[in-house]
């Protein structure tokens, strides 16, 4: 069965591209009737913030990404925390060691400065720790035995390295790139245990995804460069026969188009990146999120899992469950997605458009009470219906309908100038007459009617005075359907704003 993972080390807020690889991964495990896995990856102690696993928990849970196992569920190979688990890796370094595939390095941070140094001097083009550099520097390769062995018992930090091999190609076949072929000398003799006894993160992540039985490993582009090493550790452990395929994701490019999309992004274009709002726990930095700024999280989730994939159709609204269907690593791009915002601005609309009226009516009605406006649901419908195709979000919709729980206070002068003639003056003022003697619903079909038969009966053509009412009525030039703004307002309130607008 199909097995992927997340793994997002909690070193902040989960940003876009993290999101979608989640997202991804999800889809691939739902559509293969597979598991997904959370992993948390807080190996490095010095990187963890507090605060960011539940973030992640968090945003995961708002974009409908179920979790299989994970920390806060459990599951068979638990736990699912790095850190949890520090006990488990050490074992596997040693294999490697008494296979000879791994050793024991005992250099201070100021011989591996000298040992840089000396290189950058010589001009050599790939400043390593490999299989020349190792010989001359303290470790179990060129040590003695015994000298090794002191060393250990005298309890000397030490890191664990991995022995590359030189003249070796390391191919895998990408399932979104292709083969990938990197030469051995291309990568040092990576750390796999530091000195304070944690796993690096290449070695925690190699033994825990075949621990845990992955199949697939679906991650960003930015680990494209640690994958060959992975397949050699795969190999060195004995694991290469259930090794997992490999999948690296297009980056996010600015808007622009102009280079990686990044954390600073996020307050320079003044629209989010992230999926939730994000609160530096040190310098109190408040970075908006996907959630506040009022976007749903379905339309986030068909915008992000756009960034980088299609269906090869014209269709671009999906559900969660037709992109499970849909999804494929085929039709995942190689190249970069630009971070485009419109975009989601749109996907936002889009959703709102097909929202059931009572699902928007409780989500504005308290921001309708938090103006001080009252309002019943009958009338919170109306509006809905009036504005939801003109705005993007639904607390536009409360911004934009301001006008018709107060009178205008200014008329909108160009248009003032234009079209408020003696005509349309006329023409008003007859309407309000007709408006007094109404008599039955005040609906908009009956309002249009009304004002139709009144404006023949005056020899005026409606076309030219219909700028003029709407300024009278609103304040504003343009708008929404003005027939329903009338209904919505009813009968006395729309003659007062006449009477108002006439004086
Ligand atoms: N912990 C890594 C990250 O933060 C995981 C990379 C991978 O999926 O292998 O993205």
């Amino acid at each position: 069965p199909v097995r992927v993972r997340f793994a997002p080390s909690p070193t902040g807020p989960l940003h876009a591209g993290g999101v979608r690889t989640a997202l991804y991964n999800y889809l691939f495990a739902r559509q293969q009737g597979g598991q997904m896995l959370l992993r948390i990856e807080d190996t490095d102690q010095n990187r963890y913030v507090p605060g960011a696993e539940a973030y992640i928990l968090e945003a995961l849970q708002w974009l409908g990404i179920e979790i299989d196992e994970g920390p806060q569920n459990g599951g068979p190979h638990a736990p699912y925390r790095q850190s949890e688990r520090k006990e488990m890796y050490r074992q596997y370094a040693e294999k490697l060691i008494a296979d000879g595939k791994a050793y024991y390095a005992f250099d201070t941070a100021e011989e591996l400065d000298a040992m840089r140094k000396r290189l950058e001097e010589a001009k050599v083009a790939a400043i390593q720790y490999n299989a020349i550099t190792r010989l001359e520097m303290k470790n179990s390769l060129t040590l003695s035995p015994e000298e090794t062995k002191s060393r250990l018992e005298s309890g000397e930090p030490y890191v664990i390295r991995m022995k590359i091999m030189p003249k070796e190609d390391i191919r895998f076949n990408d399932l979104i790139r292709g083969w990938v072929v990197v030469h051995s000398s291309q990568i040092d003799d990576k750390v796999l245990l530091k000195s304070d006894g944690m796993p690096t993160y290449h070695l925690a992540n190699i033994v825990d995804d075949h621990l845990m039985g992955i199949t697939h490993v679906i991650r960003g582009e930015e680990w494209l460069p640690s994958a060959p090493l992975h397949v050699l550790l795969y190999r060195y452990l004995g694991w290469e026969s259930t090794m997992p395929q490999f999948a690296h994701l297009p980056l996010l490019l600015k808007p622009d188009g102009n280079g990686k999309l990044s954390k600073r992004d996020a307050d320079l274009g003044g629209f989010p990146i992230f999926p939730l709002q994000w609160t530096d726990p040190v310098t109190g930095d408040v970075a908006r999120g996907f959630r506040e700024e009022g976007y749903s999280p379905e339309a986030t989730a068909n915008f992000l899992a756009l960034l980088g994939w299609n269906a090869g159709t014209e269709q671009e609204i999906f559900s969660m469950d037709e992109m499970i269907k849909a999804f494929s690593f085929d039709r995942v791009h190689k190249a970069g997605a630009r971070f485009d915002i419109q975009k989601a601005n749109w996907f936002n609309q889009q959703y709102l458009k097909f929202k059931d009226d009572a699902a928007i009516v409780a989500e504005i009605k308290p921001l309708y009470a938090a103006k001080g406006i009252e309002v019943n649901d009958e009338q919170v419908i109306q509006i809905v219906h009036l504005l939801k195709d003109r705005v993007h979000f639904t607390k536009e919709i409360v911004s934009e309908s301001e006008f018709l729980f107060s009178a205008p206070e200014v008329y909108d002068q160009d248009v003032a100038v234009k079209k408020w003639n003696e005509e349309a003056v006329n023409a008003i003022s007859g309407f309000k007459e007709t408006l007094e003697g109404f008599e039955g619903d005040f609906v908009a079909d009956n309002i249009k009617h009304a004002l139709a038969d009144k404006m023949e009966a005056s020899g005026i053509k409606m076309g030219k005075i219909m700028q003029a009412l709407r300024l009278a009525v609103t304040g504003a030039g343009a708008g929404p359907d003005l027939m329903v703004i009338m209904e919505i307002l009813g009968k006395q309130e729309v003659i007062s704003r006449l009477t108002q607008a006439l004086d």
